[in-house]
């Protein structure tokens, strides 16, 4: 994996080593503080309220492959509604890609980044059963709702704080499915695919 470098932690000062190019926002492994890059540097966020469980094969640090391809699991995300919740993995490959696996009650969905630059005032005014329109192609909304996040693991790619919410709108178009995440204003927008937990491969 490309550009590691370090930087000093903002909460405990006790350098973090390996930080990809990727890195947004991370917990610091000596003090347990979420840290994030904001305008002018590095900023502690404080921590999460929750410890999250142990998951069943997934964990932050473990090495795998899929479909041959070496990664790690480098980041964990747990959202939350109501009284569900859900885990979004983020996965450094050994060839530089990065995706999402999503892991609900056992069933894992590989998320893969996609083009279209879709408007966060767009989604949060569109409604279930109706089109919306991303970069002129029609869309169809077949879920939306309100989460949270509940907890953070290791380091991701974005700034993400404690409590913060999230938008998570489900889409078809296409004879595609898409699923789209708004925080603030950013806009993430991925097509998934069901893999079987047999296809991972532990080291
Ligand atoms: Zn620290």
């Amino acid at each position: 994996m490309s550009f590691h470098r370090s930087l000093s932690c903002p909460s405990c000062g006790v350098a973090v080593e390996k930080v990809t190019a990727h890195t947004r926002s991370l917990q610091c492994p000596h003090c347990d503080n979420w840290v994030y890059l904001g305008n002018n540097g590095w900023v502690a966020s404080g921590g999460f309220e929750h410890a999250l469980d142990a998951p069943s094969i997934l964990y932050v640090g473990r090495s795998g492959s899929l479909n041959n391809r070496d990664f790690v699991v480098a980041g964990r995300i747990r959202l939350g509604y109501g009284s569900g919740n859900w885990d979004e993995w983020w996965l450094e490959f050994e060839d530089g890609d990065h995706q999402w696996l999503e892991e609900d009650d056992g069933s894992y969905q590989l998320h893969t980044s996609v083009e279209q630059q879709a408007s966060a005032a767009t989604l949060r005014g569109c409604s279930v059963g109706t089109f919306v329109d991303i970069e002129g192609q029609n869309f169809f909304v077949t879920e939306k709702n309100e989460a949270q996040v509940e907890g953070a693991q290791g380091a991701l790619p974005m700034t993400i704080m404690p409590g913060e919410a999230v938008l998570c709108v489900e889409v078809v178009g296409g004879g595609k499915e898409y699923s789209l995440e708004i925080s603030a204003d950013d806009v993430s927008m991925t097509d998934s695919i069901p893999i079987d937990a047999d296809s991972f491969r532990w080291k």
